[in-house]
């Protein structure tokens, strides 16, 4: 249920008002926008009379919520809410960042060499995997603990935060540098992880899942933001068809859906959507244009040789491109 409230509502009628609705069990979310301020309540609010609130000076509107989302849901939370990372690099709300990086690290020269190439291009975020989530067990499986001591070197040199994929919640005290964790499409509905990473006070860039809707996705967002933690971004990397020309399809409907539905930013990762180079630049130009907050692109020096997925890789001079003809679409759109 979200109770809006009038406009200047003094605040001991507010804090009066939000002790009777919990004195029902409920809890209770405020959200303080430019214009009006909305209370949230979750919980079972079957006990709770919705004609007798409406009935109070201090209330504008009361409506039930029938999505099972609440804190995810943009009725909660009208504005967008802005996923701070550093002082220079922000999603959601108009910020908007690209996130770049090879699929996995593989060396300290592979990483620094990429690294700087990208943040020339306009990067704000650098992305390497060090702990890999492979088909087969037999397939490198990231550096690990070194993989992300490689990152965080790289993160000092260039100033880049950096983003780096979970898989094991026992992991977590290696993440402590770490300034986005990322939870893989394979992880989405590891609930026992997303709890673990709802007691954080750190960014969770949350993948969709291979077979999952988008409210599944938001069911996951939930879950991470019902512990606390509500510095999500929700991230639409493709979904998988009957089609077999690309890795998965993307589904950039999810981007307007999800900015309906949701006030978390969303991100588009167009390299594991497509599993080819020759797809990211159209893809990218398409989120771009349909208003995603970010777009993750996976590079490489010498994708011939990557040691993971170097078919969908762009080089560094492919991805400076792609980057400026993003920054072009976004002038256009604005
Ligand atoms: C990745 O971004 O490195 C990755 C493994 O992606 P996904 O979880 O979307 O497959
Ligand atoms: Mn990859």
């Amino acid at each position: 249920m979200i109770i809006a409230l009038k406009n200047q509502v003094r605040k001991e009628e507010q804090e009066h008002l939000i002790h009777w609705l919990e004195s029902y069990g409920v809890r209770t979310h405020i959200s303080e926008g430019e214009f009006q301020t909305i209370i949230g309540l979750i919980g079972d609010t079957t006990r709770i009379d919705t004609d007798l609130i409406s009935g109070l000076d201090i209330v504008e509107s009361v409506t039930r919520i029938s999505e099972p989302f609440k804190k995810a849901n943009r009725k909660f939370h009208p504005d967008d809410t802005v996923v701070r990372v550093t002082d220079q690099v922000a999603f959601g709300g108009g910020n908007f960042q690209l996130i770049a990086g090879p699929c996995s690290v593989e060396s300290e020269e592979q990483v620094s060499v990429i690294a700087r190439a990208v943040q020339q291009s306009g990067a704000g975020v650098l992305r390497g995997g060090a702990f890999k989530p492979r088909t087969s067990p037999y397939d490198f499986q990231g550096l690990h603990e070194e993989g992300i001591r490689i990152l965080l070197e790289a993160k000092q040199r260039t100033g880049m935060p950096i983003i780096t994929e979970i898989m094991d919640i026992g992991h977590l005290p290696l993440f402590e540098e770490v300034d986005i964790i990322q939870v893989g499409a394979r992880n989405m509905q590891n609930f026992e992880l997303l709890k673990e990473l709802g007691r954080l006070h750190k960014p969770v860039l949350l993948k969709r899942g291979l077979a999952n809707t988008i409210k599944e996705l938001l069911m996951s967002a939930e879950y991470i933001m019902a512990g606390g933690n509500e510095q999500v971004i929700l991230c639409e990397r493709g979904i998988r068809t009957y089609e077999t020309y690309t890795r998965n399809t993307l589904d950039l409907s999810a981007v307007a859906v999800l900015h309906e539905l949701s006030h978390l930013p969303v991100v588009v990762d167009p390299s594991h959507a497509t599993g080819a180079a020759r797809y990211v630049r159209p893809m990218s130009l398409a989120a771009a244009a349909c208003g995603a907050d970010g777009i993750m692109i996976e590079v490489h020096n010498d994708p011939q040789h990557a040691l993971c997925d170097g078919p969908q890789s762009l080089t560094p001079e492919q991805f400076a491109e792609v980057a400026a003809a993003v920054r072009r679409v976004r002038e256009v759109i604005q």
